[in-house]
């Protein structure tokens, strides 16, 4: 199905969206040992631009990580399965990690990671942020930590996210009507 930029109607404006990442990162300041260091996996591609962003106001130390996976195809509904493309993690061991992702919608995505963490990395704290919360839509027992913005069953795009791989580059949140 083809979508045009003209019909695309502003959600979130850039304004909006940083100020409310600014002050998630405050409660990740006042949450985390700034003098420890936090392990943050970026779920690409989708997370991209929300964690470039969160990590400038961060002041413990940050590793930086990003892996690969995807539950959605090319149009705007969840397959239902995960494609692993890039699942290369670092030594987790007694680490805080925290998996930063853009949305959560069925929630199949994080499960399967937080799963597969939890069973193979013997990490010491293990906690998730999204920037948007999709909760109306979930099917699978997961819920973040940590969220930005809690939004209806709309499909959404801009600020990294992508409808066919496009409008990830939008500094504001779209949603077609
Ligand atoms: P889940 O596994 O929770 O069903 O889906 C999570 C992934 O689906 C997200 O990381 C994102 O890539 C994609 N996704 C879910 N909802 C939306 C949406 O409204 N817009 C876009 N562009 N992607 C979405």
């Amino acid at each position: 199905m083809q979508k045009d930029i003209k019909d695309l109607k502003v959600l979130f404006s850039s304004k909006e969206i940083i100020e409310k990442i600014k002050q998630q990162a405050q409660i990740l300041n006042s949450i985390y040992d700034n003098n420890k260091t936090l392990i943050m996996i970026c779920i690409l591609k989708g997370a991209v631009m929300f964690y470039s962003e969160l990590v400038k106001h961060l002041k413990m130390p940050v590793q930086m990580e990003f892996i690969s996976l995807s539950s959605y195809g090319s149009y705007t509904k969840s397959t239902g399965e995960i494609k692993t493309i890039n699942l290369t993690l670092p030594d987790l061991k007694d680490k805080n990690v925290l998996i930063v992702e853009d949305i959560i919608d069925t929630g199949l995505t994080l499960e399967f990671l937080t799963k597969y963490i939890k069973k193979n990395c013997e990490v010491k704290d293990l906690k998730l942020i999204t920037l948007f919360n999709k909760k109306c839509a979930r099917k699978y027992n997961i819920e973040p930590d940590f969220y930005c913005f809690d939004i209806d069953d709309k499909f959404i795009v801009g600020f990294g996210l992508d409808y066919c791989g496009l409008y990830r580059n939008l500094d504001y949140i779209g949603y077609f009507e």
